[in-house]
């Protein structure tokens, strides 16, 4: 990394890339490109300034890559599992080592601020420990009972896919691109990557550490164009699809899995809720809820846009939170020290400042917030307080994916649990109470995948040896935990029948057989085996 961007006022005009030509010549080799293709310049919403350009792939280049992964499957698959382990450690502490320079990547691309850029580094190395350590004994053969006590031996075992192919979005560019990918990498698939075109540096970084760590050629394999071509084709090839992007779009990707009756996984949209309870500790919950609602600028799947605020502590939570939000620090650069950043792009911010117009034009209040900050970048916009949210609101009920959150009055836990269930998304909630038991019991009731209780969404995103998803229109499958593995794998049941058969034999007629059987199938029931 040669630049240190500071926050310009006055963009520039000239078109010369800042990113070090090396770095960019050096991560290119990663991609599978053809000789004197089209290249795609691409820019930092930090400043708008151009970063670089990179080579397209084209559909041929699909198919090279998909030729290339197919050819190297069995023998990945037919490695070790403590070779493959050994990868993923040192995958942990090179990420680690080059903490900076993933950061300096993550925040160029997707011009979040350096706390919430090591959050990606910090993801990549929980997920490869997690599976380093897990995966051999999440995917060791099972021996389960089998039909007959002793007479029948069954193994349930855990195949490969094949080819997993993932589509990852620009948002969290590091480590949604990556940290599908290592699980299924331990259960013996190759992948083939599509990061989103805005956002390819962090992931052809991450692929570059992963081949530092041994990683042998040919088992990843990244392409890189728009999502409607490149990163549909990529999908229709994999034996199975890892989708991470809007509802919509998964939609669209659901079909066409289920069209070639395929597995997906796919982590799709929210409309979080954040429910303050009347004993919430405020101390903790103020900074919480920033964190919630703010964290990339708000454009996080499991950020918060619906605060919740109990009746009984709205007057004390709300001026406090208010003076917290217009004293946070906004800037763009390089360094620590900053708590909101940039949007991501011209979209984006096109986004935000439609759903607060639409919002103000039918009589919501802006607490906080409310503007576009050109001074400090081209798509900073302010973190936002609305208060008057009403259904006709568009920002009520879409998923505005901006830092923008909205504040509701809620007389009891009742009322809390069916206004954050009253959206068609279930991904994550947060429930701030000292009553850890009390937590628990709303959490029960919340339809999410995650329910952080006094922590707004680390806790559980974090605690990777747990599935997190979508319920509801927010996605199906999960990633993390064994489930995040198991997703990856063709489960197997091999049988061995002994020394007496199954069928009717032994010269017993059938009539007899069905006796025999009868009898013993009593016995069993009587044993109490399930
Ligand atoms: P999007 O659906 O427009 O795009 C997501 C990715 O899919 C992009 O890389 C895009 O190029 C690609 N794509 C588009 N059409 C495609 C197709 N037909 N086939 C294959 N790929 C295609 O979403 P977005 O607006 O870019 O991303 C933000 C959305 O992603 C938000 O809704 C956010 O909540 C969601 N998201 C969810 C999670 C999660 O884990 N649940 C994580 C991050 C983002």
């Amino acid at each position: 990394m040669t630049a240190t961007l500071q926050s310009v006022p006055d963009l520039p005009t000239t078109p010369d890339p800042i990113m070090d030509p090396a770095l960019l010549d050096r991560l290119q080799h990663q991609l599978v490109t053809s000789p004197g293709a089209p290249r795609h310049t691409f820019i930092t919403p930090m400043t708008g300034e151009v970063l670089g350009d990179l080579p397209l792939s084209t559909m041929d280049d699909v198919k090279r890559a998909y030729a290339v992964v197919r050819r190297a499957q069995p023998a990945w698959a037919a490695t070790p599992m403590r070779e493959k382990s050994a990868i993923l450690r040192r995958f942990h502490d090179l990420a680690l080592e080059y903490q900076d320079e993933l950061m300096d990547l993550v925040q160029l691309e997707a011009g979040k601020t350096r706390i919430q850029a090591f959050e990606e580094v910090a993801d990549c190395a929980i997920v490869a420990r997690h599976y380093a350590a897990t995966a051999a004994r999440t995917l060791a053969p099972k021996p389960k009972r089998g039909v007959f006590p002793v007479l029948t031996q069954t193994v349930e075992s855990y195949i490969p896919k094949g080819i997993v192919g993932i589509v990852s979005p620009w948002n969290y560019p590091l480590s949604l691109a990556i940290t599908d990918a290592l699980p299924a990498l331990m259960a013996g698939n190759c992948v083939v990557l599509r990061p989103d075109l805005q956002s390819p540096l962090c992931a052809l970084a991450g692929v570059e550490l992963l081949k530092m760590a041994g990683l042998p050629d040919g088992v990843l394999q990244v392409v890189l164009g728009s999502g409607s071509t490149i990163g549909a084709a990529v999908l229709d090839h994999a034996d199975y699809v890892c989708f991470t992007g809007s509802t919509p779009t998964g939609r669209r990707v659901a079909q066409a899995a289920a069209q070639r009756l395929v597995g997906s996984s796919l982590e799709l949209g929210g409309k979080n809720s954040v429910y303050l309870a009347d004993d919430a500790d405020l101390a903790r919950a103020v900074p919480g809820a920033i964190r919630a609602c703010f964290s990339s600028a708000g454009q996080l799947c499991i950020s918060t846009e619906r605060l919740l605020v109990h009746d009984k502590i709205w007057d004390r939570f709300v001026p406090r939170f208010v003076a917290a939000v217009k004293a946070m620090k906004i800037g763009t650069a390089l360094e620590f020290g900053f708590d909101l950043g940039s949007l991501a792009s011209p979209s984006q911010l096109e986004t935000v400042e439609r759903h607060v117009a639409d919002a103000v034009a039918h009589g919501a209040t802006v607490l906080a917030g409310g503007r576009a900050r050109p001074d400090i970048g081209p798509y900073v916009y302010e973190p936002t307080v609305l208060s008057g949210v009403t259904p006709q609101m568009v920002c009520r009920d879409e998923e505005t994916f901006g830092p923008v959150v909205s504040l509701y009055r809620v007389g009891d836990d009742a009322e809390a649990i069916a206004f954050a269930n009253d959206t068609e998304y279930g991904l994550n909630a947060s429930v701030w109470t000292r009553d850890v038991a009390r937590g628990r019991r709303i959490a029960g009731q919340i339809k999410t995948g995650t329910v952080n209780i006094n922590e707004a969404y680390a806790a559980a995103w974090g605690s990777v040896a747990a599935p997190m998803g979508g319920m509801k229109a927010s996605g199906m499958g999960r990633r993390h935990g064994d489930e995040g593995i198991l997703r990856f794998t063709e489960t197997q049941n091999v049988t061995a029948q002994r020394l007496i058969p199954i069928a009717p034999a032994m010269g017993l007629s059938d009539e007899a057989f069905t006796k025999v059987l009868t009898v013993a199938l009593k016995v069993m029931k009587g044993a109490g085996l399930q």
